[in-house]
């Protein structure tokens, strides 16, 4: 989306390389991006997995969660969603921790494929190569490298893993699981295309089925906030006060956000958001201000490239207001620093 479509016209550009504002402010901005957003009825839930139709397209969930363990929350926050594509920001953040830097980087790639999340195109183009962590060749390709003996045991790897990102046990929703696994032939067809390459060394089949558990994790727009508050604190969950990966993973992860985390359309995001972020078909949607805070929104409608687009507004609200653009920077001058 486009500044004009962000609506973001009057709420101007500050930089803010300090700490976040106090509390009682971020919450009268949250209020604010809120309002903002909800104007906007834009796009269309997603439908190609038959039970995300049913969603209420009017839920509009909205929450900072700062790196002091703050929550600032507006609207329907409480909603219960699946996290879908946004699952592969964490679970690359896991393998990363358990394999290092340089295993993950060869094998799953950090550069936008410029194509839609489910591409094939893309992997045949990059000659049999995922290309990025965050399509979904990349995540299927991500979740048969994590360690473990059997899929239920990486499956379980998984859920533990994204419940301590979250700081509670998160559960699976069985009928968005049903729903995927019955009508997910293209992302089969994915994990056996990366198979006939040397992709995957797992039983590609097993890969899918994993990937779509994770998918089918339920969570609220607070639970993600705290996801990627976890992702702007080094790691540790500012709630729980518990070490969930490291320092190093969570500075690669937001680089690979930043270049693919919405896809075809993460240029346009980091020119107008300046944040990484990573969106889900159910319509989720979370940024990291790193070193300051987790943004999550959750608002089923969805552009043509599968963006949450209240999210979108909010998030660009929210980016300006706070300052939080990490591109952001006033002159040294301008501060009156160099008297
Ligand atoms: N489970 C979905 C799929 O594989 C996730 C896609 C998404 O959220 N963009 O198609």
């Amino acid at each position: 989306m486009r500044q004009g479509e962000l609506d973001v016209g009057d709420v101007g550009q500050i930089a803010r390389t300090g700490a976040v504002p106090p509390g009682q402010d971020i919450d009268a901005v949250v209020a604010a991006a809120h309002a903002r957003a909800l104007r906007h009825s834009q796009g269309a839930v997603a439908d190609y997995i038959p039970v995300l139709a049913e969603a209420d397209p009017e839920l509009f969930g909205l929450c900072v969660v700062d790196v002091d363990g703050g929550v600032h929350a507006e609207g329907d926050t409480g909603a219960l969603f699946s996290i879908q594509s946004i699952s592969k920001a964490f679970v690359y953040a896991l393998l990363c921790d358990a394999l290092g830097h340089e295993e993950v980087f060869d094998v799953v790639g950090v550069n936008n494929t410029g194509a839609a999340f489910n591409s094939v195109v893309a992997i045949e183009l990059n000659g049999g190569h995922p290309g990025n962590p965050m399509v979904n060749a990349g995540a299927i390709a991500t979740t048969a490298l994590l360690p473990g003996d059997s899929a239920e045991a990486r499956w379980e790897g998984i859920r533990a893993g994204l419940s301590r990102f979250a700081g509670r046990e998160l559960e699976i929703d069985e009928e968005v699981y049903r729903s995927e696994t019955l009508t997910n032939q293209r992302n089969r067809a994915i994990g056996q295309l990366l198979e006939s390459y040397g992709r995957i060394r797992s039983d590609p089949a097993e890969a899918v089925d994993v990937y779509t558990r994770q998918c089918s994790l339920l969570v609220d727009a607070r639970d993600l906030a705290v996801m990627g508050a976890t992702l702007a604190d080094g790691g540790v969950n500012p709630v729980t006060g518990e070490r969930v990966v490291s320092a190093d993973v969570c500075r690669d992860t937001l680089a690979v956000l930043a270049a693919s985390g919405l896809y075809e359309r993460s240029g346009e995001w980091l020119f107008e958001i300046g944040l990484p972020g990573k969106s889900g078909v159910a319509g989720g949607l979370v940024t990291v201000a790193p070193g300051k805070a987790g943004i999550a929104a959750y608002a089923p409608r969805l552009d043509s490239a599968g963006n949450s687009v209240r999210g979108q507004i909010a998030t660009a609200y929210l980016s300006r207001a706070l300052g939080f653009n990490i591109f952001a920077s006033d002159s040294h001058y301008s501060r009156g620093d160099l008297a």
